[in-house]
């Protein structure tokens, strides 16, 4: 799932990783102080890769993630990059000699797989491999086994790394050895040394230990301590073969990583990607440097001096870096641009993604157990999507149960022809029954009282018989295990299913958690009941989206699953356990129909709430509350993507416009799209986030979508 919690300093200790990975490869206190230089690039900078490692384990290996989406995704794209840079240092591959070298092909292979083709990009195959063993091994034995397993491997990577002198010394440890290093020349690689980062990223993001941030900031301090200690020891003992494995640098790892989740705020994804480019680049710097240095006569200072020569090739790396990210945005805003200056558009749209939509269904699916079926929730136009649509299209993929909360709408999927179980959720005019056996639809029975109602129509209504284990909203008390069995042996009404609903699924604390152990094993004592008074019960379900997120080892016969279904989460505070690869199939969108220069002091709107402080260039948008924008954003630091920036709202929302300033982006003109919901270039608005800054969950912000607005089905 699009991770709506976003870690701000994961992604900026990713740049301090980045300057530490060049370090090491250029060694910048070495003119002055080779223990300074040992301490800095052969200890400290050391953290770096573990830290890429753990960080993309952090969003790919989850103890309930059984879906391996989010790793094939992870693979093809390494991969690729990993294509593109080899590529990219064919030309100094040829010019050191590469391939001219004796053994070509095995070398070749070795270096294909562990070694990296150029000495930095070993780690590229090092995380695809480390990645897949991790997650097999965490998919295997769960998180603590596969900690012991890949910190057995590091163990064994430590003796040929580090502590290398003492299997030095030891025949049988030495031979083993020997053979390890003719298929990968250290044993920092993808096997030994990536899978542990990859699972203690995971455990992180699962949150299976739990520290505080002072005990983080404690164990970081007196881990980093201990790591130059253990570093200058071995060194001083000459042991070291290489410099990349310490026991210490695991728990120094896993508190600096802790540290930095507690760090929360905008995503920056544009750092993830200058990072990766400075960390594929910056070797073809220290050539370039060389290189220039050379040709100006200026070695002395460029190369010799070992801080200048670190700057030199730390700036030149930053800058390429950033311009060709923000050369890449160009390229695709000036596409997005061209587009967004046809007429004739609509005044505000709802996208609608029906591949993310029948993706979520694959994925849901996956994470089901095994008998299982989907129950399409398609109540409230689909959740603002258009409930024909969105039922129409999952019909497609084979699911055959749909819910929704009111008889009409019910009605209305049966007159678009969606086949299959239709269960309403809620309460029904009993008066309506002949309407309910016409349309074949599903009644859920929500107290003794009611199901007698309906019995009495005279019509064999197919119904659910809905529990209520400790919500207190609708169905029968659990306890009333008696009524529950009138119901099902009275001849007059047909039950084909049985349910409850849980209330706190979506919270992780302690006490919610066991509130809703209890709310399941209530569900299932009266099962029992039911069993031991000779009635088999018929089909149950519990889980809604949260349900099944939080609680997929239950095993039912439907999940019923809602905001899940359109790839978003209801807040984005929640962390749930099954991280699942959902993507947002709603966009809300409009465009910038009028340009206005504002004087400072001007005020924009209603109520002249805004007041502009300085001269300002105001866009107004065909948009407005009534077309689903919370009017209460206003107030709120709204903001909407134009051109791929962050723009805010100012001035309330009107039911039909809304303005934004514009004065610090360049380039906006009538036409352009806006973006309230979705995203635009690398910048997204995910609907958990506007639903949050307007005080409420993404349910009610979809659900409230306006009716006026056309969907465009993509
Ligand atoms: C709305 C509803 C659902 C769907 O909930 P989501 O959290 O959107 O998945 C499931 N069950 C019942 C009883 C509901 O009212």
């Amino acid at each position: 799932m699009n991770h709506t919690k976003y870690y701000k300093g994961i992604d900026i200790f990713r740049v301090v990783a980045a300057f530490l990975i060049i370090a090491i490869h250029t060694a910048p206190l070495s003119s002055y102080s080779e223990t300074g230089d040992f301490i800095f690039t052969r200890i400290i900078s050391r953290v770096a890769v573990p830290f890429f490692l753990m960080s993309s384990g952090f969003f790919l290996i989850s103890r309930y993630n059984y879906n391996d989406d989010r790793l094939r995704t992870f693979v093809k794209k390494t991969v690729l990059i990993y294509a593109v840079s080899i590529a990219i240092y064919i030309p100094i591959n040829i010019y050191n000699g590469y391939f001219a070298m004796d053994y070509l092909l095995p070398n070749i292979i070795k270096d294909l797989l562990f070694d990296g083709t150029l000495y930095h990009l070993w780690y590229l195959p090092s995380s695809v491999i480390g990645a897949m063993l991790a997650w097999f091994i965490v998919k295997k034995t769960g998180f603590k086994k596969a900690l012991m397993i890949t910190l057995a491997f590091y163990v064994i990577g430590l003796f040929g790394d580090s502590y290398y002198g003492i299997s030095e010394k030891l025949p049988l440890l030495k031979a083993f050895y020997g053979y390890v290093f003719q298929v990968s020349g250290y044993t920092r690689n993808g096997v030994f040394f990536a899978p542990v980062f990859f699972v203690l990223g995971g455990m992180i993001a699962d949150q299976t230990i739990h520290t505080s941030l002072q005990k983080s900031l404690m164990g970081l301090l007196v881990s980093v301590l201990l790591l130059v200690s253990e570093g200058i020891l071995l060194n001083r003992l000459g042991v070291q073969r290489h410099d990349s494995m310490y026991i210490l640098l695991l728990p120094c790892m896993y508190f600096l990583f802790h540290t930095l989740t507690f760090w929360k705020g905008h995503q920056r994804a544009f750092l993830r990607t200058a990072t990766l480019v400075i960390y594929i680049i910056h070797p073809m710097m220290i050539v370039v440097i060389r290189m220039c240095a050379k040709l100006l006569g200026l070695q002395t200072l460029l190369v010799e001096n070992s801080v200048v020569h670190y700057l030199a090739v730390s700036f030149t790396s930053t800058a390429f870096a950033v311009l060709s990210v923000l050369a890449f945005y160009k390229v695709k805003n000036s596409n997005t641009k061209t587009k967004a200056s046809v007429i004739n558009k609509e005044r505000a749209w709802i996208e609608i993604d029906l591949n993310n939509l029948s993706h979520n269904v694959k994925v849901l699916r996956k994470a089901m157990p095994e008998g299982c079926e989907l129950m399409a929730v398609v109540k409230a136009d689909a959740y603002g999507h258009g409930s024909f649509e969105v039922s129409a299209a999952v019909s497609r993929m084979g699911v055959k149960s749909f819910a929704v909360a009111a008889i009409d709408e019910g009605i209305a999927l049966r007159r678009y022809g969606i086949e299959g179980e239709i269960l309403i959720l809620g309460y029904t005019n009993p008066a309506r029954a002949r309407e309910l056996y016409k349309y074949n639809l599903t009644q859920t029975l929500i107290s003794f009282e009611y199901a007698g109602f309906l019995a009495n129509q005279g019509y064999k209504i197919k119904t659910h018989i809905k529990v209520d284990t400790g919500m207190h909203r609708l169905g029968f008390a659990a306890s009333d295990v008696d009524d529950i069995l009138k119901v099902l042996r009275d001849k007059k009404i047909y039950v084909c299913g049985i349910f409850t609903h849980l209330c706190v699924s979506d919270s992780l604390k302690a006490e919610d958690v066991s509130f809703t152990k209890m709310q399941i094993s209530s569900f299932y004592q009266l099962l029992e009941r039911i069993r031991m008074a000779g009635i088999e019960p018929p089909p149950i379900h519990i889980q809604s989206s949260y349900g099944l997120l939080n609680y997929p080892e239950l095993k039912c016969d439907y999940v019923r699953a809602g905001i899940a279904l359109y790839g978003v989460l209801s807040s984005p505070h929640d962390n749930p356990h099954l991280h699942l690869d959902l993507r947002p199939v709603l966009s809300l969108k409009s465009q910038v129909i009028l340009m206005r220069a504002v004087r400072s002091g001007d005020s924009v709107g209603y109520g002249r709430s805004y007041v502009a402080k300085r001269d300002s260039l105001i866009a107004i948008l065909s948009i407005g509350y009534a077309d689903g924008v919370p009017r209460n954003l206003s107030s709120e630091n709204g903001e909407v993507l134009i051109g791929g920036h962050t723009v805010p709202i100012v001035g309330r929302i009107c039911m039909d416009q809304l303005a934004v300033d514009v004065t610090d982006i360049p380039d906006v003109a009538v036409g352009m799209t806006a973006t309230l919901i979705g995203t635009d270039n690398s910048n997204s608005l995910s609907a958990a986030m506007v639903a949050d800054k307007a005080g409420t969950i993404t349910n009610e912000l979809l659900s409230r979508m306006g009716t006026r607005i056309i969907h465009s089905i993509t």
